[in-house]
């Protein structure tokens, strides 16, 4: 678990190439330049990990594209303390970046290979969300509720009403929504039953699925 002067150098190169494609937190950028995103992925395959590509990981699953977790983690607009509710911990690269952004995160997964490395793996490098929970997004975590933001990272054929009505009056449910490709929609809650709702662009994810497994 080596993270190194050169690592750091290609972590300031994608920060400088995620700035060119649009990304302007600084915040974000700051976490895109501290996590080592290699670390998080297979290490025979170190080199990938600063592209902005997406990569495999375990169980057919990808790590979200750099430019995808920026994009994602800035239209959040996230603050620290905010209450956030993550779908589809994956690598855990994304919640990292939540983390450093100081928020407090409840992180669902239902791969359980998954979600025992990525919750083994993560405090490991000093990173604690509030929970790793195994379970099927689509619920969402009514417990816990309401959230100031709800993130999901893969790809939904429909909007869970659960995740709505989950939100803080205020509160934005960011989701991917489509089958073969992806819409990023962000739903705003103005009242107890009235969502703005915006389309911000075509992504491509890996598909959001029902039940644990
Ligand atoms: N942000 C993660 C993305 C991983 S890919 C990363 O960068 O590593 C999407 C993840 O969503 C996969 O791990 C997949 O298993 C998970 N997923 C898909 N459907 C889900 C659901 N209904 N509930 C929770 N997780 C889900």
């Amino acid at each position: 678990m080596k993270d190194t002067a050169k690592h750091q150098g290609l972590r300031n190169q994608l920060a400088t190439l995620l700035e060119a494609k649009g990304i302007d937190d600084q915040n974000v950028l700051s976490a895109i330049r501290k996590i080592p995103r290699h670390l998080f992925i297979d290490s025979s395959f170190e080199s990938h990990a600063y592209q902005d590509k997406a990569f495999p990981i375990a169980a057919d699953q990808t790590i979200s594209q750099p430019y995808t977790v920026a994009f994602q983690s800035q239209t959040l607009a996230i603050k620290p303390k905010d209450k956030i509710l993550e779908i589809g911990t994956g690598s855990g690269y994304q919640t990292a970046v939540l983390l450093h952004l100081k928020a407090e995160v409840y992180t669902i997964e239902r791969q359980h290979e998954l979600f025992k490395k990525t919750a083994t793996f993560l405090p490991k490098i000093g990173l604690k969300p509030k929970r790793f929970i195994f379970g099927d997004g689509y619920k969402g975590l009514k417990e816990q509720a309401p959230f100031d933001k709800i993130i999901v990272t893969a790809g939904a054929p429909l909007v869970p009403k659960a995740l709505l009505a989950q939100l803080k009056i205020g509160g934005m449910l960011l989701i991917p929504v489509g089958q073969k490709s992806q819409i990023m929609t962000l739903f705003v809650r103005k009242s107890q039953n009235e969502f703005e709702k915006q389309e911000l662009g075509d992504f491509a994810f890996v598909p959001m699925l029902e039940e644990k497994n």
